[in-house]
């Protein structure tokens, strides 16, 4: 009899109804990142997350994507070859794009080896590879079906389920993005999480209900550098603030090195002038420099014939204003969440570059404290996400990972002011509602603009999306019921919904704004609420006396209309005369004068209905039909 061995990566599950064997899907964690990306599971023995290796090509996919002539892409190590060879239809750094127009690139534009292209039907960037035109979309989508198969064969399972992790300060449409990407590769993306949330996670920070810390999480890669600060508390993990510099990193400690060593040689010179491939094994020869650093105290290496040398105190001294740049962006996220560094109770180490000591040792002097560095840097966000994954399969009740929407969304209501729905810091996944009504009679159309954003007029605010519902029964003015619904998931995509409930016409959007906002844009937005709030309350004051004339007005003047034959004409000459002078009034601005105008007509005219109704109830009881 033969043993059959047991699948450590599947799980077992017994379906009682029908008796049978079901083998569970793995939910994979994908770091998708900006030069290297890679995937991890949950062992479902060990209970510990570990990075997928596959066997001959290692845990760490380069995100580099190389389409050959026939348009066949390759991912990984065997893409980034052609960085040298053929740049023009080698993509890297797809994740700078995702989400993006070409506007927002601004000066970054000239930052890629390959064709970026200003396509307006969609406002966002498509790039060109020979004759076909890809969306940072599809890219990403590439590297994902590369790590998705990495996991199938290493797993031997079929992978179907992901949570993937974008960067804290990614706005709804580069997390959209992401998701798509996901979707493209196969995938059902069932989270979108904060980096800095799955490193937390990794080192099993947040997995208490009960634990509450503020934690720093310090990321600096290969090109990007970030520093989030966390509020853990009941499983949310509140973003307090965000900085960084997202074109920062360990290449520029590479270009640091390679500086030095054709300020010190001629002849280095001459290799870095030399020819792609040259100057390429000279950046080789740099980073091996910076590497080997890490552990010792000297580095040698020939390069053609040409000695290259460096000792670890001159490469820190290379590397100090690189170093210091971090370091003004964690002074700033800390004054962002009104922070001092000893209020930190922990701080966790990402991304490659952290495994430099010099870098090391600063961080854990600024903060005060040691540095969490005892996982692989380069694995911690795929692990985080891993666990994460496996909360959400359902495998660790207890807990419920939460995050927190950083502004206010809302609606427009009338007079261009913000209905806000969903308030800035609410827990999501979250769902809330409210309930409108026309303000015309027969209105058959109901315009729905979604803004975001803390300030009382909408156009201060910013918009993410705008649809008409559109077939409302007419009805008159007031009679209709809008329920307007958020539902923020819980990547913090939007999607709104509004059904009027007599009728039960519906209309939906998923909102996926075309331009991104920065993590400064949201400070500002945030600063601009705050020093504007005492004009943003007495323009509101206004815009609402002024909603309520204009409602009056058109009301009285309906019922002049309809029911001018039962006052007389003493009365309607008075309710005309009011109405002018509350006309009049309107474009004062003065809300004062405007509420007192309308308190008069509405004193004058409010016995008339009454007495209207009076009238009717009579016309029915005699029989007669009241119009
Ligand atoms: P990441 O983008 O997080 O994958 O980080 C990659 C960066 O980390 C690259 O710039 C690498 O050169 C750098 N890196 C990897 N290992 C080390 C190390 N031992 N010492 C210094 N830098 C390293």
């Amino acid at each position: 009899m033969r043993l059959l061995k047991f699948d450590p990566m599947a799980k077992i599950a017994i379906n009682l109804t029908t008796a049978s064997i079901q083998q569970e899907e793995v939910i994979v964690g994908i770091d998708l990142g900006t030069t290297n990306s890679l995937v991890a599971y949950m062992h479902p023995e060990d209970r510990a997350a570990i990075a997928i290796n596959d066997q001959g090509l290692g845990t760490i996919v380069p995100s580099v994507v190389h389409f050959g002539e026939n348009g066949e892409a390759v991912v990984g190590n065997a893409a980034k070859d052609y960085l040298i060879t053929d740049p023009a239809n080698t993509i890297y750094s797809v994740k700078r794009l995702l989400g993006k127009s070409y506007q927002d690139l601004g000066a970054h534009k000239d930052f890629f080896g390959y064709k970026i292209i200003d396509d307006n039907s969609e406002g966002l960037v498509k790039i060109r590879v020979q004759d076909r035109f890809y969306s940072p979309i599809e890219l990403s989508a590439e590297i994902l079906k590369e790590l998705r198969a990495r996991a199938e064969h290493a797993l031997k399972t079929p992978v179907n389920r992901a949570v993937i992790t974008v960067p804290a300060y990614f706005n709804d449409s580069q997390r959209q993005a992401t998701r798509d990407a996901g979707k493209l590769a196969g995938l059902e993306v069932l989270r979108i999480v904060n980096e800095p949330t799955a490193a937390s996670l990794a080192y099993g920070i947040g997995l208490e209900p009960t634990e509450e810390k503020t934690i720093a999480v310090y990321d600096l890669g290969g090109g990007t550098f970030d520093i989030s600060i966390l509020k853990i508390h009941q499983g949310i993990f509140e973003v307090l603030s965000t900085n960084g510099d997202t074109y920062l990193g360990g290449d520029d400690m590479d270009r640091a090195i390679i500086e030095h060593w054709i300020l010190g040689n001629r002849l280095v010179a001459d290799l870095a002038a030399q020819d792609a491939n040259t100057a390429q094994a000279l950046r080789l020869k740099a980073e091996e420099a910076k590497k080997a650093l890490s552990s010792q105290e000297t580095f040698t290496a020939e390069l053609n014939g040409v000695t290259l040398e460096l000792d670890k105190h001159t490469f820190e001294t290379l590397i100090t204003p690189i170093v210091d740049r971090t370091m003004t962006s964690c002074r700033m996220a800390l004054q962002d969440a009104g922070l001092a560094p000893e209020q930190i109770d922990t701080v966790i180490m990402v991304g490659g570059s952290t495994r430099v000591p010099l870098v090391y040792q600063t961080v854990s002097d600024f903060f005060g404290k040691p540095a969490n560095n005892s996982l692989n840097p380069d694995e911690v966000v795929a692990l985080g996400a891993a666990i994460q994954a496996d909360v959400l399969a359902g495998n660790r009740k207890d807990i419920l990972l939460l995050d927190v929407t950083p502004l206010t969304l809302g609606i427009e209501t009338m007079g261009g002011l913000m209905d806000s729905i969903i308030p800035r810091n609410s827990k999501i996944p979250t769902k809330a509602g409210r309930q409108y009504t026309t303000s015309v009679d027969g209105q058959v159309n109901m315009k729905i603009s979604v803004y975001q954003g803390e300030r009382d007029l909408v156009k201060e605010n910013r918009k993410l999306a705008e649809f008409d519902l559109k077939g409302i029964p007419a009805m008159p003015a007031g009679f209709p019921k809008v329920d307007v619904n958020f539902i923020l998931n819980a990547d913090g995509i939007l999607k709104v919904e509004a059904i009027e409930l007599r009728s039960g016409v519906r209309q939906e959007v998923e909102v996926k704004p075309q331009y991104g906002l920065t993590d400064e844009q949201v400070e500002q937005m945030l600063m601009d609420s705050i020093t504007h709030a005492r004009e943003d309350v007495s323009t509101r004051m206004v815009i609402e006396a002024r909603t309520t004339a204009e409602q009056m007005i058109y009301q009285v003047e309906r019922f002049l209309e309809k029911n001018g034959e039962h006052l007389t004409s003493e009365e309607i000459n008075l309710t005309r005369q009011n109405v002018q002078h509350l006309k009049e009034v309107l474009p004062t601005g003065d809300k004062d004068t405007i509420l007192k105008a309308v308190d008069v007509l509405e004193e004058q005219t409010s016995p008339f209905a009454e007495r209207v109704m009076q009238i009717s109830i009579k016309k029915a009881m005699t029989g007669k039909k009241i119009e």
